[in-house]
């Protein structure tokens, strides 16, 4: 494996492979879900890029950005481990210039995370796309763990006619439900456990539409009954193109969850 900090390095790497290239962009704090993207595109792909940039234009003023948790010794293991031919670490001055062409998600970004984080996205698709240029991938892999992430990229792709295949990968979580998140090393043992009534009420949301009940109110109100003891941000159930829904439809329908733990937000979803 070989660990490129510059553009140019990668660049100039980049134009001598003619085989399929598969790309995973991360924050780094690699975990099991992080591990499951690269495995996926290890299989697809000849070559396999993974980055790690935390990127502080997806950051508002007062989040994390400083606190974000930084691996980079662990995660270098785990990307050899995971036979990654290149890891790509650039430095934030690497990434960005003083004046930048800004890239705007679309407005209906603006509710859920977008709302809840607003301007958060543009900072997402803008860093996604200087790496899409960077290393122009056939293959790139993201999580359905950011369904909003995910779902603003495939439009991204489409609206700017981009030659890559935005492949989404299933959730990973701990043997008890949780979703694998670097922010989960927040949670306090007692968070942690009250954390699970966010996988519990979605299994329970899952297996209430299994029975038959489509009425999205029924089932957001469930969710909310087993999410009770939790400070919730908000419940909201969509469609693929994330307009909110009155009735379930099978094989269209994600169900989000946030719920905050002091300064923590945790994410959560299921796709139905
Ligand atoms: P991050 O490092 O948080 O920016 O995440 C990098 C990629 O890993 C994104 O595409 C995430 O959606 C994905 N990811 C994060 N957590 C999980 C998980 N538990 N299961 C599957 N994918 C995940």
């Amino acid at each position: 494996m070989q660990i490129l900090r510059t553009i140019e390095e990668l660049q100039n790497i980049r134009k001598t492979i003619s085989t399929n290239v598969g790309f995973v962009p991360t924050m780094g704090a690699l975990h099991d879900g992080h591990i499951s993207l690269i495995k996926k595109a290890r299989t697809e792909n000849e070559i396999v890029i993974v980055s790690i940039f935390v990127n502080p234009t997806q950051f508002l003023p007062g989040e994390d950005l400083d606190a974000y948790p930084r691996k980079d010794e662990a995660d270098k293991k785990i990307c050899e481990l995971c036979k990654v031919d290149y890891l790509f670490m650039p430095e934030i001055s690497t990434m960005y210039s003083k004046e930048e062409v800004l890239i705007k998600a679309p407005n209906k970004s603006y509710i859920l995370e977008g709302l809840a984080r607003p301007g958060h996205f543009d900072g997402v698709l803008q860093v996604v796309l200087k790496l899409f240029g960077i290393t122009q991938p056939t293959n790139a892999y993201f999580g359905k763990k950011d369904a909003q992430q995910l779902s603003l990229i495939l439009q991204m792709v489409k609206n700017l006619f981009l030659p890559i295949n935005i492949i989404p990968c299933e959730i990973v979580r701990e043997k008890d439900g949780l979703a694998l998140s670097s922010r989960n090393i927040y949670l306090s043992s007692e968070q942690r456990k009250d954390a699970l009534l966010i996988s519990k009420s979605l299994y329970s949301a899952g297996a209430l539409i299994a029975k038959g009940e489509l009425n999205a109110t029924i089932v957001k109100n469930k969710i909310l009954e087993i999410m009770r003891p939790l400070e919730i941000e908000y419940v909201a159930i969509v469609d693929r193109e994330f307009n909110e829904i009155d009735t379930i439809e099978l094989k269209n329908t994600i169900i989000l969850v946030v719920a905050r733990f002091e300064k923590t937000r945790l994410l959560d979803n299921i796709w139905i």
